[in-house]
């Protein structure tokens, strides 16, 4: 069948210094492909070969995994053009062209999927090879290699736990200590031969069929194979983790093969073209002589690294390297993470695509673009330069200088190697994954490191609950390095000191051997390995903002950060405020909180138990009224310190929220047998009046029971009470000097009735405060919108409120029905079997908790146009979420201190995206 004009496009071809593609097409041709034809396109070395588009990959899986009809042809052609432009034939005995097969989806997903290399080779045209390149072992190497990814890849053979057999490699060890050889470069053309027959012989042994001699059919496995390779399990995983939709499918690249591994001229290699650890600047990366590239990022030999010996190596291909490196970093104005070959001296390009780097190395990289006049402070801000979750990391403690010296002179450095994620971590040693799992299981806490020679995308749950990761092998763009730099976690990679031996559970470096469970301390920005613990101390972030140890002329890493927040104020029209009460208020100023937008008073409660007691168990008004008032000073205390930290910026303060019971209960009664008796004594009742008591407190479901505002209809003293220390507290700064902006806030209001009950006890207070006082404040009376009855009669409530907090954490709970406690155990399955996009506690549930929010801040502000509203919850601190406030037209976010920065930057980053 031939092409016709209405057939779909599903190739793309590439190389010859021209493509049909470019780097705008990666939805289609994935991010590899894309950035292929984009190479060829400025003329840059690259292998000839050919894109399948994602389309067809959402053809494959909507067709039962078959392919259109028009495939075959479009393919065809593609292969004829690679032929051209490299001069050698697909399957030709005199010439052979080898192919390789790689997936490539829009966003990477390194290792995620399979890969296939030296396609084309079968018992005739390895003979041909052998002659065509003057070197038969080299080509005996690259057919036993495809027998074995083949094998794996296509046929089903590769190990999937630990305990399954590693068929080809048990073979090639077996047959290196035969032939008293270390290397797999060590065996000669001969040892190849037997090694292929015994290949050979396992893929019909194991899987009743013969490892396909037809060059076509290879290819054509190979391009399902890597199809498939989109929906296993651990791309599923992958993509969950990282946000990649299922439905974009993956694109499949077919591209002559270079060799790197044809003799002493050749070599292979992944580079940065800065360091995306911390963010140095220059070209550095791993590369391995006489290799072939996988051979690098599975980390098999230690490779070397391109800053320190590849100029002496390869002078030549290092200045050409070098070069196409900044030639690609002003093309796209962004550090790149490129794949190279080469082959008798001969550069070829095998991939290029923004790299990946630590949210550490984000910012340092997007100030040094614009400082460099690469970019502008406004694409320093885009997400994908710098993802606001990532500024978490320069938050991160780092190990106390004196600590490690310490550690150091006591004789516990073990090594130094390559420092792959920043940060410093300590915990247990662990060598498996899955034990990491079952450590996991057994304490949520748990602090782990989890110590390999070398990780592998099955590795990945392990590595998410580790605190760090230690590998033996492999350099900085091994699969270790890459991952953790994605998730943020501290790493260090090709600790080539250490004998990892995971039959005996053991880790011996020199004369000293750990065992599973031990303690070990690793620091990600010096690649220090130390046995035991070692203390952490903050970040110079901290050290400058908040415990003001450092000046910030001495903090290169401060300095970077608050030039990236001077644009990020610029551009975000979203207030963010903090979620803090008294002791954290000046933290959170520090970190630029713009006012208080929640300060839970019960905490302060919890600080006055006995106070707090005695009210509880009061059976009159009086009795109560008089508890109540002992609470008052200390109330007020702690306003006061609260305002003056936030002087002229609004505080909104909750009224009493949690259930009594939180306060006294069975449970307090009995982990102290002496507190019924205490408390007898205190109340003058009986123990078996305070058993009663805490009897009738008892609720079957808390947080649906007597709480937030409940309480304060039920008990108007409490509300008198609290409104008079804000209002006293208030007034006595506003005579010495110091703004105030009060905001009260009524918590879990469903009806405008309950808002308003409240709402007259504050004002009421307030005007008898402002008379005794002889001063008036400005203050808001506002209400939490916090359960669905509340979002739905926004209208009834805003009448009288002047201002709403949405509570997300209970709207969320009481939305989905869904324990904000208990919702622990099934939410890692409702992720993975994709009925959730998040954790709909982290993360705004847009289509249902949004879509009431949306009602609330309708109905609100049709009654008061300019009613403000923020948000309170845990979301108020999340990206996305805070995203969405700002779409949603929301007037601030809140949230704890920590994220204050990374909601900023968010709020910059929605506000420049709907510019
Ligand atoms: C909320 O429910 O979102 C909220 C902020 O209140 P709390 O977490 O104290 O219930
Ligand atoms: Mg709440």
């Amino acid at each position: 069948m031939s092409a016709t004009a209405t057939d779909t496009k599903y190739v793309y071809s590439f190389g010859g210094g021209k493509a049909d593609g470019d780097t705008t097409m990666k939805n289609l041709l994935g991010g590899k492909g894309a950035n292929l034809a984009e190479m060829s396109n400025i003329g840059l070395p690259v292998p000839a070969g050919f894109t399948i588009t994602t389309e067809l990959c959402t053809y494959y899986y909507d067709h039962d995994r078959s392919y259109p009809p028009e495939l075959k042809d479009q393919v065809d052609s593609a292969m004829r053009q690679i032929e051209e432009v490299m001069g050698a034939k697909f399957g030709d005995s005199e010439n052979p062209l080898l192919l390789s097969c790689r997936s490539g989806a829009r966003e990477s997903m390194p290792g995620m999927m399979d890969t296939i290399l030296n396609l084309g080779l079968n018992d005739e045209t390895v003979q041909a090879l052998a002659k065509s390149s003057g070197n038969e072992a080299f080509a005996y190497d690259s057919y036993r290699r495809l027998i074995q990814m083949y094998g794996e890849v296509v046929m089903g053979m590769k190990p999937q736990a630990k305990e399954d057999p590693d068929y080809f490699e048990d073979i090639l060890e077996k047959k290196k200590h035969e032939f008293g050889v270390e290397f797999d470069s060590q065996l000669t053309a001969e040892n190849l031969k037997e090694v292929v027959a015994q290949f050979k012989a396992k893929v019909k042994e194991v899987t009743g069929k013969d490892f396909p001699t037809d060059p076509n059919e290879q290819v054509w496995g190979a391009i399902s194979a890597v199809f498939g390779s989109w929906m296993n399990d651990r791309a599923m995983v992958y993509r969950r983790e990282y946000g990649i939709p299922h439905e974009w499918g993956t694109a499949t690249n077919v591209q002559a093969m270079v060799f790197g591994n044809l003799g002493d001229d050749c070599a292979t290699g992944v580079g940065l073209t800065r360091d995306c650890a911390i963010g140095e600047p220059g070209f550095n990366g791993d590369y391995l002589i006489n290799a072939q590239g996988e051979d690098v990022v599975a980390g098999i030999r230690a490779p070397k690294r391109i800053e320190e010996t590849l100029a002496q190596d390869m002078p030549e291909a290092y200045e050409h390297l070098d070069k196409i490196g900044k030639t690609l970093e002003r093309h796209y104005k962004e550090v790149q993470d490129i794949e190279f070959t080469v082959q008798k001296g001969q550069v070829w390009m095998l991939q290029t695509r923004n790299a990946k780097r630590t949210g550490f190395a984000a910012v340092k990289i997007a100030v040094d673009l614009v400082n460099e006049g690469l970019i502008t402070p406004e694409e320093a801000l885009q997400p994908k330069r710098v993802p606001a979750d990532g500024l978490n990391q320069l938050l991160q403690p780092l190990f106390d200088p004196s600590a490690k010296k310490q550690a150091s002179e006591d004789g516990h450095l073990l090594t130094k190697a390559i420092n792959a994620g920043p940060g410093a971590a300590t915990g247990q040693i662990v060598f498996h994954a899955s034990d990491a799992e079952e450590e996991y299981e057994k304490d949520k806490n748990v602090q782990m490191i989890l110590v390999r020679r070398e990780t592998s995308p099955e590795d990945l749950r392990g590595m998410r609950l580790a605190k760090g990761i230690l590998t033996a092998f492999g350099g900085a763009s091994s699969h270790a390095a890459l991952v953790s730099r994605q998730m943020g976690k501290t790493c260090i990679v090709g600790a080539s000191e250490l004998d990892i031996d995971y039959h005996a559970g053991t880790v011996t470096v020199g004369d000293k051997v750990l065992k599973a469970g031990d303690w070990i301390s690793i620091d990600g920005f010096t690649g220090e390995v130390f046995e035991g613990k070692v203390d952490t101390s903050a970040s110079e972030i901290i050290e400058v903002l908040i415990n003001k140890t450092k000046k910030p002329e001495d903090a290169p890493i401060y300095q970077r950060y608050s030039q990236l927040m001077e644009w990020v104020d610029k551009h975000r029209t979203l207030n963010v405020r903090a979620n803090t009460e008294a002791d954290e208020a000046e933290k959170s100023a520090a970190f630029g909180a713009e006012g208080v937008g929640l300060c839970r008073t019960e905490h302060m409660f919890f600080s006055r138990l006995d106070d707090m007691r005695e009210m509880i168990l009061a059976t009159d008004q009086a009795t109560r009224e008089a508890a109540v008032m002992k609470l008052l000073p200390h109330q007020k205390e702690d306003f006061t310190k609260l305002f003056e930290a936030m002087a002229g910026k609004p505080v909104t303060i909750r009224l009493l929220d949690p259930p009594l019971h939180e306060f006294l209960s069975h449970h307090h009664l009995e982990e102290d047998p002496d507190l019924a008796h205490k408390l007898a004594d205190m109340t003058g009742k009986s123990k078996e009046d305070i058993h009663r008591r805490v009897e009738e407190l008892a609720e079957s479901n808390p947080m649906l029971g007597f709480r937030g505002c409940r309480l304060g209809i039920v008990y108007p003293e409490i509300t008198a009470m609290q409104a008079r220390a804000i209002f006293e507290a208030a007034c006595e700064l506003k005579k010495s000097g110091t703004e105030v902006l009060p905001e009260v806030m009524i918590p879990l209001a469903g009806f405008a009735a309950e808002f308003k009950n409240q709402a007259k006890i504050v004002r009421e207070t307030a005007a008898k405060v402002f008379e005794e006082q002889g001063i008036e404040i400005p203050y808001l009376v506002g209400t939490m919108i916090e359960i669905p009855r509340a979002a739905l009669t926004a209208d009834e409530i805003a009448q009288d409120a002047e201002f709403f907090s949405f509570g997300t954490n209970d709207l969320t709970q009481t939305t989905l029905g869904m324990s904000r406690d208990d919702y622990g155990p099934f939410i890692t399955k409702y992720r993975e079997a994709d009925i959730v996009p998040n954790d709909p506690f982290q993360t705004v549930d847009q289509s249902g908790v949004g879509k009431l929010m949306k009602i609330g801040i309708e109905g609100g502000r049709g009654v008061k146009s300019d009613l403000k509203i923020g948000i309170c919850g845990e979301h108020g601190g999340d990206p996305n979420s805070v995203m969405f406030c700002h779409r949603a037209g929301l007037n601030y976010v809140s949230c704890s201190p920590f994220r204050i920065p990374i909601a900023k930057l968010a709020a910059a980053q929605v506000a420049l995206l709907a510019d």
